[in-house]
């Protein structure tokens, strides 16, 4: 069975509305590993739905946290911003409402590329709402048993008067600067280390946040959370999940959520991902080098508890060449093979919307990786589809959709992250060379030959094979001479392939003028 059925089936024993929940601090962009989180989430609530459970998906965006630091991706007056919440400091580059906003945004659009559409809610709305009024008097009524809980299963020593509430400084706006020494419902008297002194009213929105610890358990039983999974590194012993199960059974009276804990995801070459330390790759980025189905695969695929690694050089072309394989197998087209489990909930789980009735078509993405190389724009380069019998004049608007998709990621993915090795560019003008005699002979022969066929890659390819033994030169120096001439470079794409894209007329002039 899936792993997403597994987790699904649990929570149908507890026969009653389910409340799946994830959510992120987005204090800087959002890297694949929290991908994890939401996706993971979200099979759970598919799988929940499927089998006809009462459940909704909600997403959290903790927008309300104060600024931990000037991480290496901001510029250094930010300083200044430092301890105040991140949706009260100005964007980066000056487009978005907030510096939350600034990477929130392109992280909810690329949840809705991916397919994953949760009930939204910010934190510093919910806050400034006054949504934790209760959650804040009831922390706040019993500060000396939350301070035990935290001693004791964190091991870690809280100051004299620390209180489980951090107070917003009227003057300068920070979160973290304000100790309090009087607190008599409904006032908190306090000083700042800015010299501010003065009281907040704890029934009033926005004027404070419940510390992280607090914060997480407080919000399962205002929103009813009965799923949520978390990283490794908050499932420690005495980490957050653990002290927070304590404060929801004993503070909040509510039955701590069910969980699944997710392995992180590293970068191939890079180790794990960190956003504070600027070493992510951004969940944008991931997505814009690859198409959804096949993200949403790469995690579907695999038990949450799997460490993955994302490869975003050659690994990326392996990865969508085993999920068009799937692709196939699943619609019948290709015999199952050894390793491949839970293929068709995986599948489908793997689709951001809709379902395919029949297989979409595929164009293995290798290929893609060369046509998209050889031209301007999508019109040119289905010209040279349909010429090349690689797509049919009648592809549907739904499959040339498709692939017009999956160009967009290639020409991403070449212009960011392919290696050298995969990249090309065919020559305007005939680059400067220095054939030898024996070069020049095959040339001579091999145009003879190819002015002779129909120009497809396997004829091509032959050619190239009988030229070269013909005139006893190695097939190594066969080859780098096509590549020499048409790309001034000493490699290149599968050559019968390639040359069999490029114009045929084009192709015999340019070694015509190579002879000379
Ligand atoms: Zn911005
Ligand atoms: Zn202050």
């Amino acid at each position: 069975m899936h792993w997403a059925d597994v987790l699904a089936d649990e929570l149908l024993k507890e026969n009653k509305k389910h409340v799946l929940a994830t959510g992120i601090t987005p204090s800087g962009p959002i890297h694949i590993g929290n991908m994890r989180e939401i996706l993971t989430t979200d099979a759970v609530y598919r799988s929940l739905n499927n089998k006809g459970g009462n459940c909704e998906l909600i997403y959290v965006a903790d927008d309300f946290d104060p600024l931990r630091k000037v991480y290496p991706y901001l510029p250094k007056s930010y300083e200044k911003y430092v301890g105040m919440p991140i949706s009260d400091i100005p964007c980066p580059c000056g487009k978005h409402k907030s510096y939350a906003d600034h990477y929130l945004i392109s992280f909810l659009n690329s949840l809705k590329k991916i397919g994953v559409t949760p009930h939204i809610y910010r934190a510093n709305e919910m806050y400034k709402d006054g949504m934790f009024k209760e959650a804040i008097q009831i922390a706040m009524d019993n500060t000396e048993k939350i301070k035990e809980i935290i001693q004791k299963i964190s091991k870690r020593e809280l100051p004299k008067h620390w209180i489980p509430f951090n107070i917003r400084c009227k003057k300068c706006k920070k979160m973290t600067n304000a100790k309090a020494f009087l607190y008599e419902y409904p006032t908190i008297e306090y000083k700042c280390d800015c010299g501010y002194e003065g009281e907040v009213d704890i029934r009033k929105g926005g004027v404070g946040k419940l510390p992280w610890r607090i914060d997480w358990p407080a919000r399962w039983k205002m929103l009813g959370v009965t799923f949520e999974p978390f990283g490794k590194d908050l499932g420690t012993v005495g980490g957050a999940r653990d002290t927070g199960e304590h404060i929801v059974k004993e503070i909040y009276k509510y039955p701590p959520p069910n969980y699944i804990v997710y392995e992180f995801i590293l970068l191939k070459g890079k180790g794990a991902m960190h956003s504070s330390k600027g070493t992510a790759l951004s969940s944008e980025q991931m997505l814009n080098m690859t198409p959804p189905e096949v993200l949403r695969f790469f995690l579907m695929d695999n038990q949450p508890g799997k460490h993955l690694v994302f490869d975003s050089g050659l690994g990326l072309l392996n990865l969508v060449d085993e999920y068009d394989k799937q692709e196939r197998v699943y619609f019948g087209k290709e015999e199952q093979t050894k390793g491949m489990k839970d293929l068709k909930k995986t599948y489908e789980l793997s689709q951001p919307y809709i379902i395919p009735k029949k297989i979409p078509f595929q164009l293995p993405y290798r290929h893609l990786v060369t046509i998209v190389q050889l031209a301007e724009n999508w019109n040119e380069m289905k010209k040279i589809l349909i010429r090349t019998n690689q797509i049919p004049k009648d592809l549907t608007k739904e499959d040339e959709m498709n692939l017009k998709q999956r160009v967009e990621h290639t020409r991403y993915w070449l212009d960011n992250f392919a290696p050298d090795m995969v990249k090309f560019e065919v020559k305007k003008k005939i680059p400067k060379l220095n054939l030898s005699n024996e070069q020049n002979k095959f040339l001579l022969n091999f145009i003879e030959k190819i002015s002779k066929i129909d120009w497809e890659a396997e004829n091509i390819h032959n050619a190239i094979y009988n030229a070269s033994e013909q005139e006893k030169i190695p097939i190594k120096t066969t080859f780098k001479t096509i590549y020499q001439i048409i790309l001034g470079q000493e490699k290149g794409p599968r050559a019968g392939f390639f040359l069999s894209n490029l114009d045929k007329e084009f192709v015999l002039k340019r070694f015509k003028e190579a002879v000379k």
